[in-house]
């Protein structure tokens, strides 16, 4: 293994996925639905098979009729217009477009600003670019982690290339509001920054969260690349169709890369989650209030087998806090934890930097059909 990639070992969700198998856990750790997307969708994919679109190579950018799903879905929901020949690219799930994004953007020793905690791949794929990764740390204020804005301008230097952003964002759940996002867009533009915005979760806010696309804000479209995922909005995580939408010369950025990672990829699927992004608004409505109850019983149980609960804004996620139940090392308490209550789940630490920071919190995924979440809050009640 290469230097850039030594201190990166086993991903977190693989490990715990396979202690899960091992131990016959429940398994919270990895981010799937034990319920797969919409029949009509699957029905689809196996129609895109018989009739042979999409069993050879697709074409490079994607195939044209998710390219124009893509922009439509940007343009009914958000008003942002792009153009579907040469301002979205699919990709192979949002990974992919993640390192795509920082192999293409990046030149060696640029600086990436994140959000700390972040998802694994982004410190992997700023490493892999020859990138140094500069975290911002969510800290908990009233329930929730919230970003110091402060913090972040101060971690802008002359070496900054690029903003890493994620909302909602996964593990904290935490939902960017608009003026958080108005002052990062004032950031990048005054710093001249690019943006990397994964929004993957962008179906999956709750109460009265609102997700905003950073590239909605003045200056913004320019500079900015979206990031989207059929994965996590279709219940299709293991179909790997992912987009981008961005400026022409951004998206011929993150396409060079991109060209040598996979070409191309999920050739029929593709075909399929096209006709899934036109599904009529009650799909939408229906998945996010399916996922909000499920949120509500999971805090709820959480909360009465005695962690510290951070009730999530958006994603599949819920952030808990160990130390209530006495204990302060998630890393030993994720470990143990299948042997002691049956439960898998993923310590918080191995997203950030900084692990003292994160060494108290565990995250719990609810994407899970509710009676594996009751039973799962009944193994977890034991351990107080
Ligand atoms: N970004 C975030 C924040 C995620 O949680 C995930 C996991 N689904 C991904 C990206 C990867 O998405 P995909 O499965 O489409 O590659
Ligand atoms: N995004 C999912 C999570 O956070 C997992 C994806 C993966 O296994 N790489 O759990």
């Amino acid at each position: 293994l290469n230097r850039r990639l030594a201190e990166f070992g086993t991903t977190i969700f693989a490990e715990m996925s396979a202690l899960a198998v091992r131990t016959g856990a429940i398994n919270l750790g990895q981010g799937f639905p034990d319920t797969d997307g919409p029949e009509e969708i699957r029905e689809a994919a196996v129609r895109a098979l018989r009739d042979g679109r999409g069993n050879q190579y697709p074409p490079g950018p994607g195939v044209p009729e998710l390219r124009a799903a893509v922009a439509a879905h940007q343009q009914r929901r958000y008003g942002l217009s792009y153009d579907p020949d040469t301002e979205v690219l699919v990709t192979a799930g949002a990974t992919e477009a993640i390192a795509a994004a920082l192999l293409g953007l990046l030149e060696p020793g640029d600086e990436v600003v994140a959000l700390e905690p972040y998802y694994d791949s982004y410190a992997a794929c700023i490493a892999m670019a020859g990138g140094r990764r500069v975290p911002v740390t969510l800290r908990p204020h009233e329930g929730a982690f919230r970003l110091d804005l402060d913090e972040l301008r101060d971690a802008v230097t002359d070496r900054t290339r690029l903003l890493l952003l994620n909302t909602p964002h996964n593990p904290t759940g935490t939902v960017l509001t608009r003026e958080e996002l108005a002052a990062i867009a004032e950031l990048a533009v005054e710093r001249d920054l690019l943006v990397v915005t994964d929004e993957v979760y962008e179906h999956l806010v709750f109460d009265d969260a609102e997700h905003v696309p950073i590239a909605t804000f003045p200056g913004m479209r320019e500079r900015t690349v979206t990031i989207g995922s059929a994965g996590k909005t279709f219940s299709f995580t293991g179909w790997k169709v992912g987009w981008v939408t961005a400026a022409p010369a951004l998206v011929t950025a993150v396409r060079s890369a991109k060209q040598y990672l996979t070409y191309v990829a999920s050739g029929p699927f593709q075909y399929a989650v096209a006709e899934a992004l036109a599904l009529p608004e009650t799909y939408f409505t229906a998945f996010r209030d399916d996922m909000r109850a499920k949120r509500d019983l999971l805090a709820a149980g959480l909360t009465e087998a005695g962690f510290g609960v951070h009730r999530p804004a958006g994603t599949y996620f819920i952030t808990t806090d160990i130390r209530p139940l006495g204990f302060g090392d998630g890393f030993a308490f994720c470990r143990a934890l299948p042997e002691r209550a049956g439960v898998v789940a993923i310590p918080n630490a191995v997203f950030y930097d900084h692990r003292e920071a994160g060494a108290p919190f565990v995250r719990f995924a609810f994407c899970k059909r509710t009676a594996v979440l009751e039973e799962a809050v009944r193994r977890l009640k034991a351990l107080a």
